[in-house]
């Protein structure tokens, strides 16, 4: 845009010093006549004052005032911290070259004799007007990324400080979001670093699109986002994280005649009491970022899920082994319900009391996930009786954190060890087919130790089994005797006459499933087999 189309006076604010009070009156005049933001100061220190309070685009300055003179009150000016350059016209009877020279060299940018013209006056702020637009372009470009235009780190952390500040003050919420882009790297590799740039450009224009005018963005790497948002709960932050999640993977991006695809990895952090400052906030994100990459990818952890993180030590050569070769879907719990979107929280809880289930996937019309369902969810939900009519599709979490059924356990374990999320459900083309819970895990874990035989006698005993009494057996005896009982119970309602048995029998199923596992277990530790021998017989 060329410049001349901008030198429009419209808001550009100018403060008039002057201690004669005529003179004054006349400039404020004309700039308020042309369309200009007057203000006056009758002094150099009342105007010092009032350039602090509201900094303003020119000042138009006399040299001999009481209190401050216009040369010193010029050179103060100039050694102010000001959010953006003042263009300084220096009005004078003064007539000298030397005194004019000196005025400039205090920081003036124009230096006008007196008497002054009207017109004159209004080309000069006419011509600095140009100036400072110039000025804000290159503090704009040097603010912003050029391939995104978002803001840069340092601008961005210029921003935040103002934030976080106002939030601590105000007692208000803020939550960080950081986005880092995954596999970024085969993308230049198999395209070029050209067609990199196009899917970055691509990504930042969807990011910017989805936050609101509150929300800072910042390109903070490569290939990494920050997002500040004001006044925003962390569980809001993963919300609004989780739909750009998805709108990202569902994004084609064309670069040439190929589309490309791209996912993202997102770690949401919110002010607590205790987070000092906002590098502080920024680096729980990335804890939770860091931990969204390790657990697979293409997805949103908050660090709130974090905050009771179990260490695990995999430095032990025989604990890595055992999880070795084993994936999800020998684990898994098999899903035997899923609740539709529309069905309601009322029937939900129904189904939720009469099975003893606990959670279950939700899914549309075609058997895909779209979220999971807890106990805890109807709870929240409950206590309004009108929800009791809502569809689950509204109370149901829709972040779940999924896993391919082929994804190594070791993998789900060191998630489910380091995020306070008991749960994850395991996925076939997006359609939910088994969950693994933290007991499930604990479940397999103790189970596959004991068939193995990986236990010394001593602890074996602690735990009730002792391989030379015959306890073992005992377990097996007792095991099996509850089988008997739950399959039992199953039988009578299939045949009894209530109209939906599907609760009962489902509850029925989850605690025989449990029961089989427990079973092949110890009847694995009892005949000595090793664990490889009967690897597929697990719940798949
Ligand atoms: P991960 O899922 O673990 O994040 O894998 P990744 O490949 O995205 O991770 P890594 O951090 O190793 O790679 C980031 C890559 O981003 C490396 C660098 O070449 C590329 N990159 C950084 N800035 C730019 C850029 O401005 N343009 C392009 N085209 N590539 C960039
Ligand atoms: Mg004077
Ligand atoms: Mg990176
Ligand atoms: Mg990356």
């Amino acid at each position: 845009m060329p410049l001349r189309a901008q030198v429009n006076p419209g808001n550009s604010k100018v403060l008039v010093v002057d201690d004669d009070e005529s003179m004054r009156r006349l400039l404020s005049a004309w700039l308020t006549k042309a369309g200009y933001l007057v203000c006056e100061a009758r002094d150099g220190s009342e105007a010092l004052k009032r350039i602090k309070d509201e900094c303003p685009d020119f000042l138009i300055t006399d040299w001999e005032m009481p209190l401050l003179n216009g040369l010193d009150l010029c050179r103060q000016v100039r050694e102010m911290d000001l959010p953006h350059y003042v263009y300084i016209l220096f009005l004078s009877a003064k007539t000298s070259s030397e005194e004019m020279i000196s005025a400039l060299e205090q920081g003036a940018d124009e230096f006008i004799r007196k008497p002054v013209y009207q017109g004159e006056l209004m080309a000069r702020i006419r011509a600095g007007k140009r100036l400072l637009e110039m000025e804000r372009r290159l503090s704009q470009m040097a603010r912003t990324d050029s391939l995104t235009g978002m803001l840069t780190q340092r601008s961005f952390f210029d921003s935040l400080e103002k934030e976080w500040i106002r939030s601590e003050k105000l007692q208000l919420p803020i939550s960080c979001v950081m986005i880092d882009l995954d596999f970024f790297k085969r993308i230049n590799d198999l395209h070029g670093h050209p067609a990199g740039d196009v899917v970055l450009k691509a990504v930042s224009q969807q990011m910017t699109k989805s936050a609101g005018a509150s929300e800072l963005l910042c390109r903070y790497g490569g290939e990494e986002f920050c997002i500040i948002m004001p006044e925003t709960l962390e569980t809001d932050a993963i919300n609004w994280a989780e739909r750009l999640r998805e709108s990202l993977s569902e994004m084609p991006i064309s670069v040439g005649d190929k589309t490309l695809r791209i996912t993202a990895s997102f770690g949401v952090s919110q002010r607590y009491p205790d987070t000092r400052s906002v590098s502080a906030l920024i680096d729980q994100a990335d804890q939770a970022l860091l931990c969204a990459k390790r657990s697979g990818r293409d997805r949103v952890v908050g660090y709130e899920s974090l905050r009771d993180a179990a260490d695990v030590n995999w430095e032990n050569d025989q604990q890595t082994e055992l999880f070795r070769g084993v994936e999800a879907r020998h684990v898994m719990s098999p899903v035997v319900l899923c609740l539709r979107e529309m069905e309601t929280v009322g029937q939900a809880a129904e189904l939720f009391l009469r099975s003893r289930l606990n959670s279950t996937p939700v899914v549309d019309e075609n058997g895909k996930l779209l979220g999971i369902l807890s106990e805890k969810d109807l709870m929240a939900a409950m206590v309004s009786l009108d929800a009791w009519k809502l569809p689950i599709s509204e109370v149901m979490k829709p972040n779940v954190i999924t896993y391919e059924e082929s994804t190594p356990i070791r993998t789900i374990y060191d998630f489910l060890c380091r995020v306070s999320i008991r749960r994850i459900v395991v996925v076939n083309d997006n359609c939910p087919v088994g969950t693994i819970s933290r007991a499930t895990l604990l479940r397999w874990f103790r189970n596959m130790v004991l068939s193995r035989g990986l236990m010394s006698e001593e602890l074996l005993q602690s735990m009730g089994v002792n391989r030379s009494d015959g306890r073992s057996q005992e377990r097996l005896l007792e095991t099996a005797k509850q089988l008997a009982f739950h399959a039992s119970k199953m039988h009578n309602y299939v045949e009894s006459e209530e109209e939906d048995v599907v609760p009962y029998i489902v509850g029925e199923a989850t605690g025989i499933q449990e029961l089989v596992t427990d079973l092949l277990a110890y009847s694995r530790f009892v005949h000595h087999s090793a664990f490889a021998e009967s690897d597929d017989c697990g719940m798949d």
